[in-house]
Formats: C-alpha cells, sequence, structure tokens
C-alpha cells in the first residue's frame, strides 16, 4: 500500500518544479525570518528574490551542526516561540543538546511522513503497532507513534525497556508491526525465542546491517525495514525503505531536498556517488533548514522502485563523515575494513589501521590477528586479506597479521586507526 501516491509517485518533471517551487518559497522565507540566514545569504551575495532554484543550490551556505548548537536554543526559530506546539531535544555528545522545535503544522507533517514509512513497511490500517522506540525528547518514540495513529493504526506506546513485559504485550495484543531499533529487536528475538511472529519491523536510530536484516527476519518471520531521519530535520520518516525491494531508503522528495557533497571540500558529486547526505527542508516551519550537513555517508539513486515509487533512494548509510579516512583521494571507512576482516574466519575480530606519509604518498598498513595458531608460511593468508581489502577500499594496503591476542585490546571504544600523516 502507499500511503500518499501523489507525493510518493510523482512524475519526474513535476517533482523536480514542486522542489523547485519550495526551495524558492523556503529560501524566501529563511532570510525574512531568520538573521542567521539573512546574514548568510547577504555574504553569499544571493538575494531571495534573483535566486533561480535548484539550479543554483550550489551557491547557497551549508548549515552545519555547529550552526545550530551557537544559536540554542531558539536562535534559528523562523516562527514566534508562541507558535511551537513541540520540542524534542538530541543529547549533545559535546555539551549542548540540539533542539528540534515544530509548529503544529509540523507535527502534521511529521506524522504524515511517518504514516507514508509504516506503509512503506507493509504497514496497514487497522494494524496493531507496537512502538519500542524511547518516547521522550528522542523523537523515536513519539514519531512512529503519530505516524502509526495517522495511518490508521493501533498503537501500543510500549516505549523501551521491561523486555519480557513487551514480549507479553506483542503476544497478547496481536502485534503485526514492531518499530525500535535494529539492536532492541534482536534483543527482543532473543527473549521472545520464536513466541512472537510479526508481519514487519522498521527499525532505524542506529546503523545496521543486511545480515543483522537476515537475523530480525528470520526471529520474527516479516520484512525488516530500515528507517531514516534526524531530530534537526524532523525526526524519522526523512527516507524508508520498501518491504518490495529493500534497495536504499526512498527520501520523502516533497518534504526534503536531497544531495551528496564531498564531505571534504563541500562540492556537489555526481549521482551515484558515496558522500555527505545533505538536506535542505522544504516544508518545514518552525525551523527550515537550508543545506544541512546530516554527517552521514551514503549514496543517492534515481529511477522507479519496483514498488512504484519515483522518489529517490539513499543507500543505507555507510558510516559517519567523522569517521572517514581520506587515502591517496579514496575515502575509507574504517567499517568496511571491519567488515573485510571479519568476513575471514581465520581471523580474529580485532584489527588496526595505521596511516603513514612515505615519500609524499600516503600509505595504509592494516595489521590483523590470527584466530588460532598463525601458519609456519603466513603469505597466502596475506596475500588474500591484501587482496580482499583492495577490492572493497579501492586503494592499496600492507598488511601483516599478528598471533592472536597481540593487537590492543580497549575497556571502550576501540581505537582503530592511527593516523601518523602529520608526523615527519
Ligand atoms: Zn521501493
Amino acid at each position: 500500500m502507499i500511503h500518499d501516491p501523489g507525493a510518493e509517485c510523482m512524475a519526474e518533471g513535476e517533482r523536480r518544479a514542486l522542489q523547485a517551487e519550495r526551495l524558492r518559497a523556503a529560501v524566501a522565507t529563511a532570510y525574512a525570518s531568520v538573521p542567521f540566514y539573512r546574514a548568510r545569504l547577504d555574504a553569499a551575495r544571493l538575494s531571495p528574490a534573483a535566486f533561480a532554484g535548484p539550479a543554483e543550490l550550489g551557491r547557497l551556505p551549508l548549515t552545519t551542526k555547529a550552526d545550530l548548537r551557537e544559536h540554542y536554543p531558539f536562535g534559528l526559530l523562523a516562527v514566534p516561540r508562541e507558535q511551537l506546539a513541540r520540542v524534542h531535544a538530541s543529547s549533545g555528545t559535546r555539551g549542548r543538546p540540539t533542539i528540534a522545535p515544530y509548529t503544529r503544522a509540523d507535527v502534521d507533517l511529521w506524522a504524515e511522513l511517518c504514516a507514508r514509512s509504516l506503509a512503506l513497511a507493509g504497514g496497514m490500517p487497522g494494524d496493531v503497532v507496537h512502538v519500542a522506540y524511547g518516547y521522550g525528547l528522542f523523537t523515536g518514540g513519539l514519531g512512529l507513534h503519530y505516524g502509526a495513529e495517522r495511518l490508521g493504526c493501533t498503537v501500543i506506546p510500549a516505549s523501551a525497556g521491561q523486555s519480557q513485559r513487551q514480549v507479553t504485550l506483542l503476544r497478547d495484543l496481536g502485534a503485526v508491526g514492531l518499530a525500535c531499533t535494529p539492536s532492541y529487536a534482536l534483543h527482543l528475538a532473543e527473549v521472545a525465542a520464536g513466541s512472537v511472529r510479526l508481519r514487519y519491523g522498521i527499525h532505524g536510530a542506529e546503523p545496521w546491517t543486511d545480515a543483522m536484516r537476515a537475523r530480525i527476519e528470520a526471529a520474527f518471520g516479516g520484512d525488516a525495514v530500515d528507517i531514516y531521519g534526524l531530530s534537526e530535520v524532523i525526526g524519522p520518516g526523512v527516507a524508508c525503505e520498501c518491504r518490495e525491494a529493500k534497495d536504499g531508503l526512498h527520501i520523502q522528495e516533497d518534504a526534503f531536498l536531497a544531495e551528496i557533497v564531498d564531505p571534504a571540500t563541500g562540492a556537489p558529486l555526481p549521482e551515484g556517488e558515496v558522500g555527505e547526505l545533505v538536506l535542505t527542508t522544504l516544508r518545514k516551519q518552525a525551523m527550515p533548514l537550508l543545506r544541512y550537513r546530516t554527517g552521514d555517508l551514503c549514496s543517492l539513486a534515481r529511477g522507479t522502485c519496483r514498488c512504484g515509487r519515483t522518489t529517490a533512494r539513499m543507500s543505507r548509510v555507510k558510516g559517519r563523515v567523522d569517521d572517514m579516512l581520506i587515502v591517496r583521494g579514496v575515502n575509507v571507512f574504517p567499517s568496511e575494513i571491519e567488515a573485510v576482516v571479519l568476513e575471514s574466519p581465520h581471523l580474529a575480530p580485532h584489527y588496526q589501521v595505521v596511516l603513514t606519509r612515505q615519500a609524499a604518498l600516503d600509505h595504509m598498513e592494516v595489521q590483523a590477528e590470527w584466530a588460532g595458531e598463525r601458519p609456519t608460511d603466513d603469505t597466502a593468508g596475506r596475500a588474500e586479506l591484501a587482496h580482499r581489502l583492495f577490492e572493497r577500499l579501492g586503494v592499496h594496503s600492507d598488511v601483516t597479521i599478528h598471533p592472536s591476542g597481540s593487537l590492543p585490546r580497549s575497556e571502550g571504544k576501540a581505537v582503530r586507526v592511527l593516523d601518523r600523516r602529520g608526523q615527519a
């Protein structure tokens, strides 16, 4: 079921025209109502009246999380505070939280986008939907809650925690849909031990893999899809996979303009390339954001999907910009190195990457560890790992495989990357 075929299956040309019109309006509103944007646009010598729309998108300055922190709490509002219906917030890892303010119309839009997301997952009116995301300042719980109500479902606002009781409720109340983080879905699956069958699960707020999807689907017997969003732009519901294809997350393009930029330079990247996702809100009233840097790395694909929707799809988030390494001009994600190392049954799940500069060239060494006994001749093992790393990363690395137990272990967050390129 497609919740809003008008918006989700629009012809490409029609959508481009709609986005252009909404973008020009968003720029005009931001300029007129938010002093921060007025100053930014003036500095860029960009007059909203002369702004040509998406073709000139690159001329609009990028907005960062630091801008949000600097204008905490209400400095970026485009409406008087009295018009806010609600404020959510995300816990800042470095001090100040990030505020997510909503007008009544924003809450309404958000519910609509979450209803579309649930339908993408396979949801239908009349379903019992169990929401085990946390309720409160975090946007996950209330976002999916309003979305499920909007779709016409019976909502169980279970929130997080008390897993045994969650399983009892899932079973007794006949839930067919489950909304929670993927890791919590796996935990609930363990507790349920096969006693809960679902038609679909909608899981986001943390990165996960197809291997995890397979485990969740096997445990509950239904479809498990990825939902994406961030509180700064609205919360969950920015994009969601469809159950038919599970091949990228459909972006709600009538509400957001998505682009991919080079995280190092901010320059727009050609379609299909992996870079940082940048979002412009097209319908948000309380805090419109122009070209907001999400910090999430993914690629975009266009074209009609198997499910019939025509909206652009973003790949699953491949990592955070903060974690990305640039080695000889190639973007390298430690998570991909990890995936290659974990694929080998002969290697332990520990590794370290050492970057140095030799004769002005970046040099990458990947250090792994044998899972068991070190073979007498490890040449073949090293060559094989080096080959698989090159296939995956597109850049050469030297490989060392140490005896079991020799790489440093960490109590907290493991130090995987030693970047010594700045050192002589
Ligand atoms: Zn689709």
